[in-house]
């Protein structure tokens, strides 16, 4: 039998598992109904996928969102797996073709939608074969307590019942615990058989900025992020249609998308957002839940979102594929009275709930201190432990203490009365930065008191004096060109020479960006051909260009420029079948390009990124020296770390699937008697290994956290040993 780790790497083309990953598809194969909840771009879908290919008979899987039924089967299909999905979008010639497919058993897996699984039609076909798994997706559809409840999913337990030799893996990104114990009650699951992955998404870096000018601030953003990806998320329909126009007047690749357009034109766009033909979609929160577009590179809230749980789930598009991405908040307090507004429509336990959620969200985007991380995990109930996330703003930059801008204030000021008030912003700046650009010298201005005055900041520090000037209400902007003017504040303070206080931005803020977790470095030339390709072959067999290849593929190859089939099959996302498809082709442009750059072949070196991205290089070294037969106490004195940072990196180390050896070496280490270890385990049992304070209860506080990590790594060892099929 080919076991789940080869056909990760054969069929799929990947190395490592996903947290829980392991987990959830041993449990499946041993046949034990799972409940798995995992975080949007968690890897869901390899946890039927890969038990599919080892059954013998059907995976049926039950999916709410027919949009991404296709999407999903032209996926699988790229990588050989025989798939289908039946629902009512297909025509009836369609329909029985596909009925036919299943009967004759020529399909691995099944996709259906919950109400065509329950037709008769449909109920006597799967009679006729071996449903070995039926999964559901989306599971949370199935409680009342979750935000998207569907009657259909009830009567999913019959279907069950009718097929009781199936085993039944539910997965959702829903996480609250009352959403998890509804659908082990309705689907009659054991709490055993639980597996909640962490929330945390390393790979998102969050931001919160003060939001002055927001289409300003969004065309910085875009500039920033050219040519990739992303979705920029509105409160309205109107601001959605306004931002798209203008965008798209300023020559950029966005589209609209809100519940209000045409169906058809809803569609196009989100078609071609798919397909990289549209880089931007413009929206309100009705997008997102049918698309799976793994290359989403940055998610932008143009508006406060209502709760943090939609905030959460809106950022949670971003970086599906594992690579980095950015997430921008564009904070004001204003916003929070254009939601005040709405709730106050409301009444009830509605308004007393919908208030409580606009308080966390407000709570956490006025926080300018706390790593962002922790708040948002905090409110899935999961507690976030490390000081330092180095990837969200509070993180990444020192707080800025406010500083004494009085002079530049002035400065400032006097240029925008000397220049007659009819400038905006960036003529300002110029007259001070002594431009001798064309409209300087055509107004005078070169002739101005000001002109010259203001060398010792840049035109990006000098735009954010005039944005703080502007909110703390010394200076107006009006008009179509945004003209300045003075307020009678404005004129009061320079008479009285009062002192203003703001921020001054660092110039070496691009230094600090740096910082931020990069992906590997790739050739970016050799990307945009290789990308070129890829939309090639899309269009040539008509699926979205990531059914081709992944970015995070592409930046592979550029990265490494594999010179071999052989070495292809090393580039993540390279698997048996897709290198048969597409292999030469792309091939073909990496070996020309680098003949023509002479550049060669650079494998070993992803060898050493890997260890970093995926595991930690200190992670996986910890876990192979335990396994080499290391103490706990070789391993702190050789690493100069605590007690519980080692069995930190061997609790991921072991969660990430690797096999832990030499448990014999933690027995000796833990003072835990028979008894308080039969508790823990016990626990463990009922609640998951994920969080520690329940075992700490349930023993009184009689061990610690470091003992209780020990009893953890035998509990991992001991199922580990327990599971494997
Ligand atoms: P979910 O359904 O949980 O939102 P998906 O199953 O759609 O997530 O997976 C998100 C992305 O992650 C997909 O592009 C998938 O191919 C990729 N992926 C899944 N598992 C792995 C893995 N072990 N290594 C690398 N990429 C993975
Ligand atoms: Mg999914």
């Amino acid at each position: 039998m080919t076991s789940p780790a080869d056909i990760l790497k054969q069929t799929f083309g990947y190395d490592i598992f996903r947290p829980l990953q392991q987990e959830v598809i041993q449990n499946v194969l041993a046949r034990k109904d799972t409940l798995a909840v995992m975080p949007t771009g968690g890897g869901k879908s390899l946890c039927y996928q890969i038990p599919s290919l080892i059954f013998d008979g059907l995976t049926v899987v039950v999916s709410p969102l027919i949009s991404l039924m296709k999407d999903q089967v032209e996926q699988l299909r790229a990588v050989g797996v025989p798939s289908l999905f039946i629902n009512s979008t297909l025509s009836p010639q369609a329909y029985q073709e596909s009925m036919d497919h299943v009967r004759n058993g020529e399909v691995k897996l099944l996709y259906v939608a919950p109400e065509t699984l329950l037709t008769q039609r449909i109920l006597s076909l799967l009679d006729s074969v071996q449903v070995d798994c039926l999964t559901i997706d989306e599971a949370h559809c199935i409680s009342e307590w979750g935000h998207d409840f569907r009657p259909e999913y009830r009567q999913l337990v019959e279907v069950r019942k009718r097929f009781p030799k199936a085993v039944c893996l539910a997965l959702t990104a829903t996480a609250t615990s009352r959403v998890r114990q509804d659908i082990r009650n309705t689907l009659k699951f054991s709490t055993t058989n639980e597996f909640v992955a962490s929330f945390n998404r390393e790979n998102l870096y969050i931001e919160v900025v003060r939001k002055r000018e927001p289409v300003g601030q969004v065309i910085e953003l875009l500039d920033r992020y050219k040519d990739q990806s992303g979705i920029i998320y509105c409160f309205s329909r109107r601001q959605v249609d306004e931002l798209a126009a203008y965008l798209a007047s300023k020559k950029y690749s966005a589209r609209p998308y809100h519940a209000g357009l045409e169906d058809a034109e809803r569609k196009t766009n989100q078609e071609l957002f798919i397909r990289d033909d549209v880089q931007i979609i413009v929206a309100t929160i009705a997008f997102g839940m049918g698309i799976n577009k793994p290359n989403v590179r940055f998610v932008i809230h143009f508006d406060l979102p209502k709760s943090v749980e939609s905030y959460y789930q809106e950022i949670g598009r971003a970086g599906r594929d594992g690579l980095p991405a950015f997430c921008t908040l564009l904070y004001s307090y204003s916003d929070v009275a254009k939601i005040n507004y709405f709730i106050d429509q409301k009444e009830g336990d509605e308004k007393r709930v919908a208030i409580q959620h606009l308080n966390a969200i407000v709570s956490f985007a006025e926080d300018e201190r706390t790593c962002r991380r922790k708040p948002l995990l905090n409110y899935f109930g999961e507690s976030y432990e490390a000081d330092n996330c180095s990837n969200c703003d509070n993180c990444t930059s020192a707080p800025t203490p406010l500083a004494d801008i009085t002079v530049y204030a002035q400065k400032f000021l006097s240029c925008v009365k000397r220049a007659d008030e009819k400038f905006g912003a960036g003529h300002i700046v110029d007259i001070l930065h002594g431009s001798k650009n064309e409209k300087v010298i055509r107004w005078g201005h070169d002739k101005l008191s000001t002109y010259g005055i203001g060398a010792e900041l840049t035109k990006k520090q000098w735009m954010h004096i005039a944005r703080q000037l502007l909110s703390m209400g010394y200076l107006k902007q009006e008009g179509e060109y945004h003209t300045l003017s003075l307020t009678a504040r404005a004129l009061e303070s320079l008479k009285k020479r009062e002192p203003v206080f703001g921020v001054v931005q660092e110039a070496e803020r691009a230094k600090k960006d740096g910082k931020q977790k990069a992906g590997v470095e790739y050739n970016h030339a050799l990307f945009a051909l290789l990308r070129q390709k890829r939309k090639e072959m899309a269009d040539a067999d008509g699926v979205p260009p990531y059914v081709i290849f992944s970015d995070r593929t592409l930046t592979e190859m550029a990265a490494y420029y594999p010179q071999s089939r052989e070495s292809l099959l090393k580039i993540a996302g390279v698997g048996q079948v897709k290198l048969s498809q597409y292999g030469d082709a792309f091939l073909d442009v990496i070996k020309s390009f680098s003949k023509k750059h002479e550049l060669t072949e650079q494998l070993t070196r992803k060898k050493a990124v890997e260890g970093k991205s995926e595991l930690g290089e200190r992670t996986r070294i910890v876990g192979e020296s335990f396994n080499d037969g290391a103490t706990i106490q070789d391993l702190l004195e050789r690493q100069g770390v605590t007690k519980g940072t080692i069995l930190d990196h061997l609790t991921k180390y072991a969660m990430a699937g690797n096999k832990l050896r030499n448990g014999d070496n933690l027995q000796t280490a833990t003072s835990a008697t028979p008894e308080q270890q039969q508790i823990t385990f016990a626990v463990f049992d009922e609640s998951g290994t994920m969080y520690l304070k329940p075992v700490f209860d349930a023993l009184n506080g009689a061990l610690n956290y470091d003992e209780l990590k020990i009893l953890r790594l035998l509990y991992l060892i001991y199922k580990q040993g327990n599971t494997t099929p």
